[in-house]
């Protein structure tokens, strides 16, 4: 079997991916979730102009040559507008957020300014330009401003923006639902003792975990066993109410990968040897129309099989632009020799990165780069990127996947 690049595997797998289902949301329930529609402000923010500071709203004219005598004339507070206006040679107590009222065109703050006992007169004490410490209406957002477009990720501070704007809910992509299946006879959960041949299921509290850190929805389908019908009858149920369905195990080349068989069977799959280092034996397909991926039992394998191809068909899925599917990539510089062997295929080693004094990214290795060695993937932050060759040398330029 011929191997497959990297970028036709990935591009097989996102042309079957589509955006999900729009749903409107409350907004304590769309953080992570991804924008389907554009919100507009129907009016501006602030709504009015408005104080930047405690202390007195003045006309800047009547203080523009040193410390003047201003009668106070009535106190806004932040809140309810009092009919009041600042005429010449007034001055407003005002306090941060309240309307600064009719005829003042600057605020002096609290700390340059003398109050007379009685409250009744002020002593500016600097001069100010007009417009000082003022917030004009409009100056974060005008009427009519763009403040979500689709495809945006709803953070904390775009939830707010949103709530500004008076939105209560928001549309966004409905969240995908990934089932996570594991297959395999030699598996066994945390619990009782390992008897000789027995490996614990590691994938799939790590998939679900990748998942979840994704910002999809988890489904746990537990696991089974290398038997045929059990395969069958997990990854039929699993697609009737799942979005999308990560199996693991069973699609390398041995007796009983039965998951690539069960696939071929009943789901219209492809299976790939992709031209990789970890992570080269996968499978994609649709089976009843639901996105299902057959990665690699590897535990290192299954990780890096979900950062290349399902974790960019899932964002897909849940609304994320093209051009935002994929883990940030990095020009690094290797604090070792990065050592691998001529084989036809990508290596992706598992490094650590820093930020060197001089500004630079710097990586090494993570550790044992076997795909079974979970510990040093986890150990991992970056992926480096060595094309086929030998490697590369310490002090050399490497390109880097960052995981986190
Ligand atoms: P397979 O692709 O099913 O041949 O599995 C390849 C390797 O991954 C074998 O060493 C399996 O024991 C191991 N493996 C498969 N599934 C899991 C799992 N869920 N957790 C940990 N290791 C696994
Ligand atoms: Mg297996």
């Amino acid at each position: 079997m011929t191997l497959v690049s990297v970028e036709e595997v990935r591009a097989f797998v996102l042309a079957a991916c589509g955006p999900g289902p729009v749903v409107e949301v409350p907004l304590a329930e769309a953080l992570g979730a991804v924008a389907a529609a554009e919100v507009r402000a129907p009016e501006p923010v602030p709504a009015f102009p408005n104080s930047a500071m405690d202390g007195f709203a003045v006309r800047a004219g009547d203080v523009a040559g040193g410390p003047t005598t201003l009668r106070v004339v009535g106190t806004q507070l932040a809140g309810p507008v009092v009919p009041v206006e600042v005429g010449p040679g007034e001055a407003v107590r005002i306090m941060t957020g309240a309307a600064v009222p009719p005829g003042a065109d600057a605020v002096v703050m609290i700390e340059r300014t003398a109050p007379s006992a009685d409250g009744t007169s002020v002593v500016v004490e600097v001069p100010v330009e007009p417009g000082t410490a003022v917030r004009r209406a409009g100056d974060d957002l005008r009427a009519g401003d763009v403040v979500v477009t689709p495809g945006t990720l709803l953070t904390p501070g775009r939830l707010g923006v949103l709530a500004n704007v008076g939105a209560s809910s928001v549309a966004v992509h409905r969240r995908p639902r990934v089932g996570v299946l594991s297959t395999g006879d030699e598996l066994v959960d945390a619990g009782a003792p390992l008897v000789p041949g027995q490996v614990r299921d590691s994938n799939r509290p790590t998939l679900l975990a990748l998942v979840a850190a994704s910002g999809f929805a988890p489904v746990d389908l537990g696991r089974v066993g290398d038997d045929e019908a059990a395969v069958t009858t997990a990854v039929r149920s699993a697609v009737e109410r799942c979005d999308a369905v990560l199996t693991s195990g069973g699609v390398s080349m041995g007796d009983v990968d039965l998951v690539k068989v069960v696939l071929d069977r009943i789901g219209d799959m492809r299976w790939f040897q992709v031209a990789v280092k970890p992570a080269k034996p996968f499978a994609f397909g649709l089976v009843g129309g639901v996105p299902v991926f057959g990665l690699p039992g590897n535990p290192v394998s299954s990780m890096v099989s979900f950062e290349l191809f399902a974790r960019p068909a899932l964002r897909r899925m849940a609304g994320f632009r093209d051009g935002d599917l994929d883990r940030p990539r990095v020009r690094a510089v290797a604090d070792e020799h990065l050592r691998r062997r001529p084989d036809g295929k990508v290596h992706l080693v598992r490094v650590v990165t820093a930020w060197g004094a001089d500004g630079r990214c710097r990586v090494r290795s993570a550790g044992g780069q076997g795909s079974h060695q979970l510990s040093a993937m986890a150990a991992a932050d970056g992926l480096a990127v060595l094309s086929d060759g030998e490697g590369v040398g310490a002090g050399d330029e490497v390109e880097v996947l960052l995981l986190s």
